[in-house]
């Protein structure tokens, strides 16, 4: 499944935040978004799973998600957001049976299907141990994780990820990139660490101040030069000779 953004642009107010923005993750790809803090990553990503309206096209295969319904969005494609606080408690386990409701018509309960992909689902990432948890109790780590937990349950054909790895421990950063990359569907993800965008991703696209100024592979778009001018440091590009990935070597700051 195939997602096409055509000339997304979002404005707030006066302020131009995304900038005639084209992008594609091909089918089955990891496809990172990369760029300084406040160059409009999660806008752009908020305007492709409908948080906001923007000005352009955007088509999940043949589905117009701009012009689609939340619902028939929600059976296709799922979402990893970068802040997940709830003003009302509830379980674990219930935080992760939403994740089936787009599947469900309006008076359908829970069967013995959904139970079994919610446990599945919450082994996946370590936490069936919580299932009766609070959900408000956890850690922001463990929330993520449930999160995460949630969107396996929602089955879903596409995956757009903001930064899921914020507050992680390092084993939980990985954890969460090995579990999506291997459901082997479409993903689109804002990723801070550029190492981790190296070894994950499949093909990056870098914004600086609301535009992609550059897209490739890692080794097209992790350069000296191209990080130099959009994060304004100054680093050397290396081979890491224990995981023969490209490793970031960050000198004094300009
Ligand atoms: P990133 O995810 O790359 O850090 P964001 O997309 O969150 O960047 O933000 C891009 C810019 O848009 C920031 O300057 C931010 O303050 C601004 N912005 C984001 N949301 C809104 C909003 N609802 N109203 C006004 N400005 C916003
Ligand atoms: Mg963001």
């Amino acid at each position: 499944m195939e997602l096409n953004a055509r000339h997304l642009s979002v404005s707030f107010s006066d302020a131009d935040i995304v900038k005639d923005v084209s992008l594609k993750v091909k089918s089955k790809q990891f496809v990172g978004l990369i760029g300084p803090n406040g160059c409009g990553k999660s806008t752009l990503l908020k305007s492709i799973y409908k948080v906001i309206k923007p000005r352009g096209e955007v088509f999940l295969a043949d589905t117009d998600l701009i012009k689609s319904s939340p619902k028939e969005v929600s059976k296709k494609l799922g979402v990893v957001g970068q802040f997940n606080e709830l003003s009302f408690d509830f379980t674990v386990r219930e935080m992760v049976m939403m994740g089936r409701t787009p599947h469900k018509g309006l008076l359908e309960t829970d069967n013995d299907k959904d139970y079994s992909i919610v446990d599945e689902a919450l082994h996946k990432v370590n936490l069936a141990a919580y299932a009766s948890r609070s959900y408000n109790s956890l850690s922001g780590g463990e929330k993520q994780r449930v999160i995460l937990a949630r969107v396996l349950a929602q089955q879903p054909e596409f995956l757009i990820l903001d930064e899921p790895t914020n507050h992680l421990d390092i084993k939980y950063q990985l954890q969460i990139l090995n579990i999506v990359r291997k459901l082997n569907i479409g993903i689109l993800a804002a990723l801070h660490d550029l190492t981790l965008a190296a070894e994950y991703c499949d093909y990056l696209y870098m914004m600086k101040k609301g535009e992609v100024i550059a897209s490739g592979i890692p080794e097209e778009i992790l350069t000296k030069e191209l990080i130099g001018r959009v994060f304004d440091v100054n680093c050397e590009i290396y081979r890491n000779p224990v995981t023969g990935g490209l490793g970031i070597a960050y000198l004094e700051t300009y």
